[in-house]
């Protein structure tokens, strides 16, 4: 197993030195926005401690990472009422992870709507700004 990369993108993140659209944090997990959106609400849910995938969380953290995922899944789904849900992880560059800091990506999926490319283009930062809020609102709304 490789060692964990504290230069990773999430881990700088995390330690806020880069921004983000932060929509969720509790003291195991941190949920943001996917800068580079599959579909409208694409977010990621990250454990806190240094995991690289799957294989490196801990207990706690994968319990607290599922337990988060499906709070802000459900304050997604009260935003933007998707058709369905799509939960997706990579492990592994041959599996397509490219940021080496596990994250859980919950993806709305609407009808008739093809995903946009993975890790392919930013999207606008007003409208993820406005996004970001949405689901703010949302978790909220159901506290
Ligand atoms: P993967 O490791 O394959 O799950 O891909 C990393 C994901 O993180 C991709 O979907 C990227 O669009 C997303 N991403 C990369 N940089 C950032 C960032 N600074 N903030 C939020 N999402 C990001």
């Amino acid at each position: 197993m490789m060692a964990y990369d504290d230069t990773n993108i999430f881990a700088k993140i995390l330690r806020g030195e880069i921004p983000a659209y932060r929509v969720y944090e509790d003291d195991r997990t941190f949920a943001m926005l996917d800068i580079m959106p599959q579909s409208d609400g694409h977010t990621l849910v990250l454990p806190k401690s240094p995991a690289e995938n799957l294989f490196d969380l801990d207990p706690d953290s994968a319990t607290a990472v599922i337990l988060s995922t499906q709070r802000v899944a459900r304050a997604i789904q009260a935003a933007f009422s998707p058709d369905g849900m799509l939960l997706q992880q990579f492990n592994g560059t041959a599996a397509g992870q490219t940021v080496f800091h596990f994250h859980m990506h919950i993806v709305p999926r609407y009808e008739n709507q093809p995903l946009r490319g993975h890790s392919r283009n930013m999207a606008d930062s007003e409208l993820l700004e406005r996004h970001a809020d949405k689901i703010r609102q949302a978790l909220n709304d159901t506290a």
